[in-house]
């Protein structure tokens, strides 16, 4: 028998109807590319989504079709975002910080047919656009007062684009299951693989972000997203926040630690999320400068390990509650969050660190399990490690325009390439990517917890372990460490520090130090750069017995 409720199909555009109607006067604050803030209500941005929804049918645009947006976090970013997807066209987010080379394979890859771009990023696409094989035009989200000289062929400026349309729009109903949106895995192995997100996930996913235990978003808070909206949509926040309330503030190209500290206490920000790269330099402009932001409230890290340190930095000398979060491009991204059970609070404080060190338990709609190489079921005891699995509502199916993805299996599971533990409470902790698991004399040794453990010695900011391959061994663990400023710590005393916390076996064989480490296009160490440099035969570090 059927239930007899309402058939509403979840739809982008009724996130911004929420927004624009109930919280009609909350703000949304942006730091242009240009140089001001500017400011502006829900109901101000939905006027000019509807705008722009008029001004790309007037180009041409149909459902279906797929329009790009090269951009940093900022008001027309947003506006993109639901005049794209609420007319039922879907949005590109590419991601700047990629290769050139795999920039104009994504495009012609999803067929752009548009590209929005800041201007930050207008050479960028000059440099590319003769290899571009279906863009018909390129639009310059600025007004014309700032329009650059440009050798693309067909530039337009956004403003007047929008200029004279009408900002009434009526979004389309259609099916919750058609593609909203389009986001590129990084692809440091082979080409990158289009997540093709839909309506009803993105709307799950809205929700899912939302809860108390997750980022617990709400109209008496005030969210800054670090992370990138090229990056996965900035974890789902600029869905999330019309549809809750919060003011929405967005950093633009200053993702310093002074700007970041700046526009923060400006706007009374409560929350800010964002890779632990970021936030080394936030916390690193806070100590230097011996300020904080007293509106802050909690900061969530995720996208690479947040390491004690960060953890115990932001907690103990900002008071600033850490919630470590995991997840994927593939998943939206939002998989696990760690917040602490309620018998936890009053636990010894090293018992609630090592809690929040771990990735957090699974929010509602997200299914997980850990498996060994026979695909067997392992226990949640918090030791053993396996393959982890995912499946729910905002996982993705398979890949963009690909027949065959060798990640998801019959059941429906998706590997997520990530081994991992599961504790008796269902805490989640990543021991490795699968792929930078050290294998030493048949053992596995975990990369991200020897480099949580390095980045606790007083003297190193910022830790990178890999695996160099060794004659007798099969691979040792090879420490590349960036020192704190003013320090000079040696080799030994490093060593010696992590021989008193780990296996002597873990203890790596050498300890490299560097100014700083290669970052990837989505601020996450780059393992294969550094594989490259000190793990191959010709890389000059030969193993050590
Ligand atoms: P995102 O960085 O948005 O989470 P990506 O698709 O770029 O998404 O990267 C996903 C991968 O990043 C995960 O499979 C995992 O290896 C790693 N990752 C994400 N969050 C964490 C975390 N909190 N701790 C350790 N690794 C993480």
């Amino acid at each position: 028998m059927r239930g007899l409720m309402m058939d509403t199909p979840l739809l982008i555009s009724s996130i911004i109807d929420h927004g624009a109607t109930v919280y009609a006067d909350r703000e949304i604050v942006s730091q242009t590319v240009e140089g001001p803030i500017h400011r502006y209500t829900y109901a101000h941005a939905r006027a000019r989504s509807k705008q722009l929804a008029n001004a790309l049918a007037s180009l041409g645009v149909h459902a279906g079709d797929r329009i790009a947006t090269i951009a940093w976090n900022g008001h027309r970013h947003f506006e993109i975002y639901y005049a794209v997807s609420g007319m039922g066209a879907i949005c590109h987010t590419l991601n700047p910080r990629l290769h050139p080379v795999q920039l104009d394979y994504i495009v012609n890859h999803a067929e752009d047919s548009y590209i929005f771009t800041d201007l930050t990023f207008v050479p960028l696409l000059e440099a590319i656009a003769d290899k571009l094989t279906s863009v018909q035009g390129v639009v310059v989200m600025t007004d014309r007062a700032n329009m650059p000289d440009t050798s693309l062929s067909n530039a337009l400026c956004y403003e007047e684009l929008i200029d004279n349309h009408s900002d009434e729009f009526a979004w389309p109903q259609f099916d919750e299951n058609t593609a909203s949106s389009l986001c590129y895995t990084s692809g440091t192995t082979g080409n990158p693989k289009g997540v093709l997100y839909s309506h009803r996930s993105t709307v799950l996913h809205s929700y899912g972000l939302a809860l108390p235990d997750s980022m617990q978003l709400g109209e008496g808070h005030c969210v800054l997203p670090i992370v990138p909206m090229f990056h996965a949509n900035a974890w789902g926040i600029p869905y999330a926040a019309p549809m809750t309330g919060v003011k929405l503030v967005m950093p633009g190209p200053r993702l310093d630690g002074a700007s970041l500290t700046r526009l923060m206490t400006d706007e009374d920000v409560t929350m800010t999320a964002g890779v632990p790269s970021v936030f080394l330099g936030l916390l690193n402009h806070l100590e230097e400068t011996n300020t904080r932001v007293p509106s802050l409230e909690r900061v969530v890290i995720g996208g690479a390990a947040a390491s004690q340190s960060m953890i115990t930095a932001f907690e103990q000398k900002l008071g600033v509650e850490v919630r470590h979060a995991w997840g994927m491009t593939e998943m939206s991204p939002l998989g696990t969050v760690s917040v602490l059970k309620p018998d936890m609070r009053d636990a010894p404080e090293a018992d609630r660190y090592e809690v929040q060190g771990k990735q957090g338990r699974p929010v509602f709609g997200v299914e997980m399990k850990i498996v060994d190489d026979d695909a067997k079921l392992l226990p949640h005891d918090g030791k053993a490690f396996g393959d982890l699995s995912v499946r729910g509502p905002w996982v993705c199916s398979g890949y963009y325009r690909m027949d065959h993805s060798p990640a998801h299996d019959a059941d429906g599971w998706f590997a997520t390439g990530d081994v991992a533990t599961i504790d008796e409470s269902w805490y989640m902790q990543i021991t490795d990517r699968k792929k930078d698991l050290i294998k030493s004399g048949g053992e596995w040794i975990s990369s991200v917890e020897l480099e949580n453990l390095a980045s606790g010695h007083p003297e190193i900011a910022q830790a990178a372990v890999i695996a160099v391959p060794h004659e007798k061994w099969d691979e040792r663990p090879l420490l590349i460490a960036v020192p704190k400023e003013n320090a000079s710590p040696t080799k030994e005393t490093i060593q010696e520090y992590l021989a008193g916390l780990v296996p002597k076996w873990w203890v790596p064989d050498d300890v490299v130090f560097v100014d700083s480490l290669p970052l990837g296009a989505t601020g996450k160490v780059l393992k294969t750069k550094l594989r490259e440099q000190y793990a191959s035969p010709h890389s000059g570090t030969p193993p050590k017995e």
